[in-house]
């Protein structure tokens, strides 16, 4: 089968559909924004600057980082210790985009991301950049989108599942500054690669989209 790339904005529902997606085909999920947010969380651990890469970069190194799937949900391991939930944090989000901009960072995660696709022959991978940049050679490239205000929306009712406090104005902000930065970095940008698909998710639901997106593979 190969590799299938979705792509997207923050909330586009790329996570959800990328791991129903590879559930359907019976292969690998790999959600690459989990990586950006472990390191993000490993640096505010060790209370570095997180505009140091040099110093992030160390500290990648000498640190054991596991990524596995658990009843469709990502888990992370930094060092032994689960830190899944911890790296969906608000202020690991508000703090992701220094470690994305960071070009030796992104190569290190890069480096992982392609390993992994070669070790599992088959995969749905999903994040920013992997249809443009990480894998230019994908079977398949989807790109979603969403308007801002259904993306807020959706992020909202997620957290209130989930029993937490949140403010959908806040929420919107946060995706609208997400967006602005995912957008305008330099290296890794979010962008539609040329041969992308583009599906608009506004008003469909997860069905609809897995199983568009089931057809175009099946082609
Ligand atoms: O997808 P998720 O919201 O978990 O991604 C968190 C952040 O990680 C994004 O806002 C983006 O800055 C970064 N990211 C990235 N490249 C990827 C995946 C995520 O820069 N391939």
């Amino acid at each position: 089968m190969g590799i299938i790339t979705i792509d997207g904005p923050a909330g586009s529902g790329k996570s959800t559909i990328s791991k129903l997606l590879a559930k359907e085909l019976g292969i690998s999920f790999l959600d690459t924004g989990a990586m950006y947010r472990a390191l993000t969380l490993m640096a505010m651990n060790a209370g570095l600057d997180l505009q140091d890469s040099a110093k992030i970069k160390e500290l990648f190194d000498k640190t054991e980082l596991k990524f596995s799937s658990e009843n469709n949900k990502t888990v992370v391991e930094i060092n032994g210790v689960d830190c899944s939930d911890l790296i969906r944090s608000p202020q690991v989000t508000a703090n992701v985009h220094f470690i994305a901009a960071a070009p030796i960072l992104r190569e290190s995660l890069v480096e992982l991301q392609r390993q992994f696709a070669k070790e599992q022959g088959s995969i749905v991978t999903e994040g920013r950049d992997q249809g443009s940049v990480v894998f230019p050679d994908a079977e398949v490239k989807i790109y979603l989108n969403a308007d801002v205000d259904q993306r807020a929306n959706r992020r909202f009712k997620e957290l209130q599942a989930r029993g937490e406090k949140c403010d959908l104005q806040e929420i919107k902000d946060a995706i609208i500054a997400r967006d602005c930065s995912d957008r305008n970095r330099e290296v890794g940008s979010l962008k539609k690669a040329a041969d992308a698909i583009e599906i608009d998710t506004s008003h469909m639901s997860i069905d609809e989209v897995v199983r568009v997106i089931l057809e175009i593979v099946r082609k």
